[in-house]
């Protein structure tokens, strides 16, 4: 049975998880992970985990399980430093939006790849820091499990109960899968949203577009909120399928464009038909 818990990073999703599973029967001992002992000890006051170290080496020694939680750029250096002291029958997992990186920089690190279980919560918001851990955020959305050909069934599923245990679906994928269809429905329109607010900030007109910004253009902007360096850090280690799905979308645009320019409203209508519908038809979704 998972007893000890440590969560490397203890941020938006850290903070949540430890938060959500103090509030459920779990027993056992959870330990961030943090770069400062002021975040630390604010943690423990919060009543978000039991104690705190700024050291991830001597912290894991005792780990029944580990998550990491920290940006997709930081992920490596935490998987080293651990490496030398992870006891042999500690589960690693993680929350990053991107799994290749991850399992290979898990894989290249640690000696027990059975003990590997790559995890993504498809939720969040445009928040971030543990001040924004919400023990709520995890309540039926999905966690999309990947593990690796090597992930042992055992421990895929403690990685699975522990999510259930805050309230999530959780789903499996295969790794490239997941990364693909992140980079449509999660990176992707993130790096539309910034990009037009980012245009739109650069117009002379800039104070008067804001002004009169009406509802659509709040919903649309409201994920150009949320952190650079965690988005800056998935498009950079999601490039491929970014760019992909960045392509595709080009193309499509350019054909919006050109039945604005040519007046050809069947185009325009029957393209936003199209996507209402698939809308409202998926409107369960989680993105
Ligand atoms: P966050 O709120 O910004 O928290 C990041 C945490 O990592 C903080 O504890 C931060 O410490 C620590 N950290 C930052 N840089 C670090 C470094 N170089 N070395 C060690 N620790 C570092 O971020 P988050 O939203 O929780 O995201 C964490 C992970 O979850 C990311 O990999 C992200 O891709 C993934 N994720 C995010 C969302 C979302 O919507 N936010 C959803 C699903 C998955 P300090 O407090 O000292 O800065």
């Amino acid at each position: 049975m998972t007893q000890r818990i440590v969560t490397v990073g203890l941020g938006l999703i850290g903070a949540s998880f430890t938060s959500a599973l103090k509030k459920t029967d779990f027993s056992g001992h959870i330990t961030a992970v943090v770069r400062n002992a002021a975040t630390g000890q604010e943690a423990v006051d919060l009543g978000l985990v039991d104690t705190y170290s700024t050291d991830v080496a001597s912290a894991v020694q005792t780990a029944d399980v580990v998550m990491l939680a920290v940006p997709m750029l930081a992920m490596e250096q935490q998987l080293n430093a651990m490496a030398a002291t992870l006891p042999d029958t500690a589960i690693v997992t993680d929350v990053g939006s991107v799994k290749q990186p991850f399992a290979e920089q898990a894989l290249a690190a640690l000696s027990h790849p059975e003990r590997i279980v790559p995890a993504h919560p498809i939720a969040g918001s445009e928040k971030s820091g543990m001040r924004a851990a919400n023990s709520a955020l995890f309540e039926n959305r999905r966690v999309i499990v990947t593990p690796l050909e090597q992930s042992a069934d055992r421990h895929i599923a403690t990685v699975k109960a522990l999510w259930e245990k805050v309230g999530a679906v959780v789903e499996e994928l295969a790794i490239d899968h997941h990364d693909r269809v992140l980079a449509h429905t999660s990176h992707v329109p993130h790096v539309l949203a910034f990009a037009l607010v980012d245009a739109l900030a650069k117009q002379q007109e800039v104070e008067e577009i804001f002004r009169y910004a009406a509802g659509g253009f709040r919903d649309f902007s409201r994920i150009a909120s949320s952190d650079p360096v965690m988005w800056s850090d998935i498009c950079r280690t999601n490039p491929t399928a970014i760019l992909e799905s960045l392509d595709q979308f080009s193309h499509h645009l350019q054909q919006i464009r050109s039945a604005i320019e040519t007046g050809d409203g069947d185009t325009l209508e029957r393209t936003f038909e199209r996507a209402r519908t698939a809308r409202n038809t998926y409107s369960d979704v989680q993105s």
